[in-house]
């Protein structure tokens, strides 16, 4: 975060007036999302439109660039190039834990804002390339995700459970989740994993510019990860919801959740929550994967490290603590 106090260049004016020239100190704030076409993206596009709308009260700067998901953003917060960012909710636990699979090292200024929308850990495959199950997937063309993406770490977590390796795929490629869809349809691969929200423009992408379908996710090592971690749930994508998918797919998930440091201040935090639930019904309306939100279950699902001071501050205020 970076504050700007505008310097007062008004010598020989009179004190009243320097002072009634003198800008309120701007503070910069950065969102990590992740690519284009998924929802992270426009979980931090929307909140930066709430806050900047505020800019007058609070002169808060808010910008959402696009990134490479859940643990590129955590580690950009722990780094502190970046302020906040959007996460899963294993990847959260994971950082705050220092759980092996959190490959840099404990996260233990990790703080929890809120979270927002479920995502079901979501595969894709080509209706020509015989894939009906997961475990189809061995010897396949599979699109394991771009490192820094929270499916790439989820999709490693399973194949650990599994003991998979990447030498189990034929190929394993790691496009970025607004390059795999594309990839799909011109038959660069045989299957595509996301954990994402739903409806989403990406997997719509999907299944609609070649013959695709939803592949389930289950079975005993899914039941293990589900049973033993509750920041993992098992999850329904709806049948109809995508061409191809026309009965109720069955797999696993988590929450995406809003994160950011013990290091960023209080005051910041409080107005960009404020910003979120002031606004909720607008902040609802910009995403179909927000439809079903609640304040009840974002201030409480899925948030392993403490809450922010600031997130704090205004859940007590609306005696929602
Ligand atoms: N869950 C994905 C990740 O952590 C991002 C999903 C999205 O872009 O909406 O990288």
């Amino acid at each position: 975060m970076r504050v700007f106090a505008p310097i007062a260049f008004a010598t020989g004016l009179a004190a009243a007036s320097l002072i009634s020239l003198q800008a309120k100190a701007e503070t910069f704030i950065t969102i990590g999302t992740g690519g284009q076409t998924g929802v992270y993206y426009v979980v931090g596009q929307s909140i930066c439109k709430l806050v900047n709308r505020g800019q007058a009260d609070h002169s808060i700067k808010c910008t959402a660039p696009s990134t490479g998901g859940s643990v590129a953003n955590i580690n950009a917060i722990k780094e502190g190039s970046m302020d906040m960012g959007v996460a899963q909710s294993d990847w959260q636990a994971y950082a705050y834990t220092g759980a092996p699979e959190f490959e840099s090292g404990k996260f233990e200024d990790l703080r929890a804002v809120f979270s927002v929308h479920g995502e079901p850990f979501t595969v894709v495959a080509r209706a020509d390339s015989g894939i009906e199950t997961f475990d189809d997937l061995k010897g396949k063309r599979v699109n394991i995700g771009n490192p820094g993406s929270g499916q790439r770490g989820t999709m490693e977590v399973i194949m650990n459970a599994l003991g998979w390796s990447k030498d189990d795929f034929s190929l394993a490629s790691e496009l970025k989740s607004a390059e795999q869809s594309a990839a799909l349809g011109d038959n660069k691969v045989d299957a595509i994993v996301f954990t994402v929200g739903h409806p989403n423009g990406s997997i719509q992408e999907a299944t609609t510019t070649t013959e695709a379908k939803l592949i389930p996710v289950e079975g005993a090592e899914i039941d293990g990860l589900v049973d033993a971690n509750s920041y993992y749930a098992k999850a329904t994508i709806p049948g109809g919801m995508y061409k191809g998918s026309d009965a109720d797919t069955n797999t696993f998930g988590v929450k995406a959740t809003f994160v950011s440091s013990a290091s960023v201040d209080e005051e910041t935090i409080y107005q960009v929550v404020k910003a979120v639930f002031d606004n909720f019904d607008r902040f609802k309306g910009l995403h179909p994967a927000f439809a079903n939100l609640s304040e009840e279950d974002m201030i409480a699902d899925g948030l392993t490290a403490p809450l922010h001071p600031g997130a704090e501050r205004y859940y007590k205020e609306r005696g929602w603590l």
